[in-house]
């Protein structure tokens, strides 16, 4: 049975994708490795916890003998990478573990990857011959839109903050692994995701949070910044597509053609909670505008073609089944 090392599995998307693995593959194992920074909660692996295909590691892929000496344990087939420091306005205000966790660690796991399945550039070791490296990454790294255009699989990195910056360079080190090594790659670059599980920090658990518990809801500048939001399984589902179909050396782009901006969301979910969870005053009354974070990018969407006709990925949700479905998970967890 192989072993698959998924990392940053307990944070926001990597649990998700656990769970959905293992619930959908059970001749996989999965090794988690997770350095349980702030951002990662074991509460989000309590579903699989007890499965005997599921192991935790606490420890940081930066640490090069850790990361050897468990590929020597575990003999890892694939690693599916999500560990990164994530949130872009902790980027502005300490970029230093970005570039150390995103670029230095993405580095070292490709690294120690490359050595143990290859023994020359093109050459894989016998019996390693399919082993993959896929690297979760984001539409950011493409820099920002204006009111027209979609980020393909082509345009060219701009990235705009620290986050976005350390990203890119993950991904060009990845791209060079498959160039220099002939190392079987693949990365996939998603839009904004949300969904059960997501740390509070983030925009919409930070709204649904602020709104129940009768808090001001901040929305930066004039609340006009646009995302293409996808919900968090329909993310799972197209990484899974990639990983087991997608061409080595190739990159895909993931998004659900789900624009919506800041203010927008904000009102929704005040009018659903309006609906499901009703006060005396509407929830809209505490939206407030606050300064707007720097160097705000305009606008993300994502052109998806590539994924969809080459391996068939659709999302299922759209931002409106997809929000129900989350402010219900957050409302059991915040009220
Ligand atoms: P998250 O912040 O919720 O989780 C990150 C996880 O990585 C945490 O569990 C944390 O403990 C772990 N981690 C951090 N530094 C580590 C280290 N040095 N060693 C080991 N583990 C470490 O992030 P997320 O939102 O789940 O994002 C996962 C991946 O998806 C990231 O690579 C991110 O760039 C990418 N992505 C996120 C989104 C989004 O909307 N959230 C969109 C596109 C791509």
């Amino acid at each position: 049975m192989e072993t698959i090392l998924v990392t940053g599995g307990a944070g926001f998307i990597g649990s998700n994708f656990i769970s959905f693995l293992l619930e959908k593959n059970q001749q996989i194992n999965v090794v988690n490795l997770d350095l349980l920074t702030y951002a990662g909660d074991l509460n989000n692996l309590k579903v699989v916890e007890k499965n005997p295909n599921y192991t935790f590691i606490q420890g940081d892929i930066c640490d090069r003998e850790l990361v050897q000496t468990l590929f020597e344990k575990y003999n890892f087939s694939d690693v599916i990478h999500f560990a990164a420091e994530s949130h872009v306005d902790n980027s502005i205000k300490k970029p230093d573990s970005f570039v150390k966790t995103n670029v230095f660690g993405t580095f070292t796991l490709l690294d120690v990857a490359k050595n143990y399945w290859m023994s020359s550039p093109n050459q894989y070791k016998k019996g390693f011959e399919n082993f993959r490296f896929h690297h979760i990454s984001t539409d950011e790294v493409y820099g920002t839109l204006g009111e027209k255009g979609l980020f393909s699989e082509d345009t060219a990195y701009a990235p705009n903050s620290p986050y976005s910056a350390s990203k890119a360079s993950s991904d060009f080190l990845v791209r060079s692994y498959f160039h220099t090594y002939g190392m079987n790659v693949v990365t996939t670059n998603c839009s904004n995701n949300y969904g059960p599980k997501q740390h509070d920090e983030k925009l919409i658990p930070t709204i649904i949070r602020k709104a129940i518990l009768g808090e001001n809801i901040p929305i930066y500048g004039d609340g006009k910044n646009i995302r293409d939001w996808l919900y968090v399984t329909d993310h799972c589902k197209g990484i899974e597509l990639v990983f087991k179909k997608g061409k080595p050396g190739e990159t895909y782009n993931i998004g659900g053609k789900n624009e919506r901006d800041n203010l927008y969301i904000a009102n929704k979910i005040c009018e659903i909670l309006d609906e499901i969870y009703p006060k005396e005053n509407t929830y809209k009354m505490q939206i407030s505008f606050v300064k707007d974070r720097a160097g705000h990018d305009f606008r993300y969407a994502i052109d998806a073609t590539k994924i969809e006709q080459e391996l068939g990925w659709k999302a299922d949700e759209n931002f409106e089944t997809g929000i129900l479905k989350t402010i219900t998970w957050y409302l059991e967890k915040y009220k």
